[in-house]
């Protein structure tokens, strides 16, 4: 039997009846992470890893009924034997294990395999049945280069803000804002900038244009 099929909801497993980062409002459902594509408000009970519980309850308010898990606890549900486990994506990312009659599965969530440092490094786990979530593997974003390490497009933007401070455009030389995150994961980008010579990085990811910024994607 499968223990985890797609319904309406999302993704929902019918041994334990709750769900796994459903878009529609369900009676339990288990958050992977606090991105807004992931974490949805209406449902009447959530299980998420405490490392991200902040995040969780700012996305879905501090009232909802939240249930927590430290990365490798289990809890027993209606048979099925659950865990989260670091995914490398964002503070308190979660895979979602999956046990129940010696089957074992794993949902990822978003994940990130390179260790940034901004969160638990990604944790392989031995599974049956791995649901990967692939956005960044679709063709289309390989083609447009759209995904790079920070190690790539870090290199990139230091160059940038150095030259504005040159032309004297009011951009303090130690505080760089990044404008966009198109490149990759902005937590990857700010603690790749806090190398040398870069003593602060204004932690604030900004949604629109800000007034004085020209093309570059430092203001
Ligand atoms: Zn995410």
């Amino acid at each position: 039997m499968d223990l985890v099929v797609a319904r309406p909801e999302g993704l929902y497993c019918p041994v334990g009846d709750f769900y796994i980062d459903p878009w529609r409002s369900v009676d339990r459902a288990v958050i992977t992470h606090g991105h807004s594509d992931h974490a949805h408000y209406g449902s009447s009970h959530y299980l998420a890893a405490a490392p991200g519980v902040r995040i969780v309850r700012h996305r879905l308010g501090a009232d909802i009924r939240l249930d927590t898990l430290e990365y490798g606890a289990t809890i027993h549900h209606h048979g099925v034997k659950l865990s989260l486990h670091p995914a490398g994506h964002v503070l308190g990312s979660a895979q979602v294990r999956l046990e129940s009659r010696g089957e074992v599965w794993v949902i990822s969530g978003d994940y990130k395999l390179e260790h940034d440092g901004t969160c638990a490094a990604f944790e392989h786990v031995r599974c049956h049945a791995f649901i990967a979530e692939s956005i960044f593997g679709l063709p289309i974003y390989r083609e447009a280069g759209v995904y790079l390490p920070p190690t790539q497009y870090v290199g990139s933007i230091r160059p940038c803000r150095l030259a504005r401070t040159a032309d004297g455009c009011g951009g303090h030389w130690r505080t760089a804002r990044v404008r966009h995150a198109w490149a990759g994961p902005p937590d990857g980008a700010l603690v790749a900038l806090k190398g040398p010579g870069c003593a602060g990085v204004q932690h604030r990811i900004w949604r629109g244009r800000s007034p004085g910024c020209g093309a570059g994607c430092i203001t």
